[in-house]
């Protein structure tokens, strides 16, 4: 190798590292500017405004008809153009240039069928309703970021979409978002979930597979009920339900690699009332999940043919209903290594690089993974944890309470990925 050559290597690698580091410096400057303003006295008060009224009145999946109505009239009140309604009570904003590319910013807006049970303030006024997921932090971080977005809406070099979707606890919000087109020409996603186990000014995420494929079914064995002193005239069901239960373990432990993660849970037993009476029919019913929609497809199939063989070796019969039509599974959430990428170095500019975490993989689901499938996108949780708020409680406790100071670092975060995308996207295609 000449040394000229060298020189020219070295030069190029001193110049990249040089403008790496230039356009770092830039971003941190740019993304703790972001979170400055979402901290500032006003804009905090206003977020926490609008987080406590959501989470006074929470609404469950599909149903979120008074939470849209709150967001479409402070989107009105920023002058923010949104369509809607999208799947019943979603909405999406748009701000920008109107022209490509288009990014998504997303949040889920339901409740969970759970009676709160902190003492606060501010606590659910609806009975058997709570936002214990988190649900009402998650819209209330976008608003935030709609505003700190609207502010700056003349230097976007693009358009940033705001995704606020009904229903994604199990019911499968955001695959009716899709199907109903508001997602269409997005060039990538970018969503946030809270977690209450990580502390306050940190977010973690991995890149590529991130959270399980989920799917529950209801299997029905009809046999022929009887007198439980004459069980030669039955042909007994709870025989066969017992078989088919276990049978079904085998799946994971005899026909999956141990080093790949699935589960299959039996939640449920339905047989007859009586010690004295072999029943009709017994109905049991479960969850299975995996990391890999391959592998929740493979769970299926053999799900239904274990329960349809058991029936029949006790000379029973079986359905089994996987709810797709009302309870669509869920597929895998894989992040896109670039979107990753991309939202874990906005998140260090902006927190450090100490408090961006990379965490394991989860056997939890999230709706978010029908965008995964069909864009680049990048999942990130971001942390709500304060010492002051010991003990800790998970995500849908009657218990769980948040760190509000989440808030403005949420619209901030979603902010500064949207608006440093549209910036990359145009040195990219340049
Ligand atoms: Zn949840
Ligand atoms: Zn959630």
């Amino acid at each position: 190798m000449s040394r000229l050559c060298i020189w020219i290597i070295i030069s190029t690698v001193f110049t990249c590292h040089a403008t790496w580091t230039a356009a770092s410096e830039q971003l941190s400057l740019f993304t703790r500017e972001l979170l400055d303003s979402a901290r500032e006295p006003e804009f905090f008060e206003w977020l926490k405004r609008i987080r406590r009224r959501i989470h006074e009145n929470p609404e469950l999946a599909f149903e979120e008809y008074e939470t849209s109505q709150l967001v479409r009239s402070e989107l009105e009140s920023l002058g923010i153009e949104y369509t809607w309604p999208m799947a019943k009570t979603g909405i999406v904003g748009s701000v920008g240039s109107g022209a490509q590319p288009w990014f998504g910013l997303r949040a889920d807006m339901d409740a969970l069928p759970i009676q709160e049970l902190v003492e606060w303030e501010h606590k659910s006024k609806r009975d058997g309703k709570m936002h214990a997921c988190g649900h009402d932090v998650h819209t209330t971080m976008l608003l935030g970021a709609a505003k700190l977005l609207k502010q700056r809406s003349r230097q976007l070099k693009g358009t940033v979409k705001l995704v606020f979707q009904p229903a994604e606890e199990s019911y499968g919000g955001a695959y009716y978002m899709l199907k109903e087109g508001a997602l269409d020409n997005f060039q990538g996603i970018f969503g946030l979930h809270v977690s209450p186990e990580m502390p306050t000014g940190t977010i973690g995420s991995r890149p590529g597979p991130m959270l399980a494929a989920s799917a529950r079914f209801v299997a029905v064995i009809s046999g022929q009920g009887g007198h439980a002193a004459i069980p030669h005239a039955t042909r007994d069901p709870v025989l066969a339900a017992s078989f088919a239960i276990l049978a079904l373990q085998q799946i994971v432990s005899r026909e999956t690699d141990p080093l790949e993660a699935r589960v299959l849970s039996i939640g449920f037993i339905e047989a007859s009332q009586a010690e004295s009476v072999i029943p009709e029919t017994v109905r049991f019913g479960g969850t299975f999940r995996s990391l890999t929609t391959e592998g929740l497809l493979y769970l299926q199939q053999r799900i239904r043919e274990i329960i349809e063989m058991q029936a029949a070796v006790h000379r029973c019969s079986a359905t089994v209903d996987f709810l797709e039509e009302k309870l669509r599974p869920y597929p895998a959430t894989a992040n896109n290594e670039k979107m990753y990428e991309h939202a874990k170095w906005v998140g260090a500019s902006m927190l450090g690089e100490q408090n961006v975490y990379l965490i394991p993989m989860s056997m939890g689901a999230e709706d978010f993974s029908f965008y995964s499938q069909k864009m680049p996108a990048a999942f990130f949780m971001i942390g709500t944890k304060n010492k002051t708020l010991e003990p800790v409680k998970p995500l849908h406790s009657p218990y769980l309470v948040f760190d509000e100071d989440v808030l403005p670092i949420g619209a901030a975060l979603h902010a500064a990925v949207a608006i440093s995308y549209l910036d990359k996207h145009v040195v990219e295609t340049q």
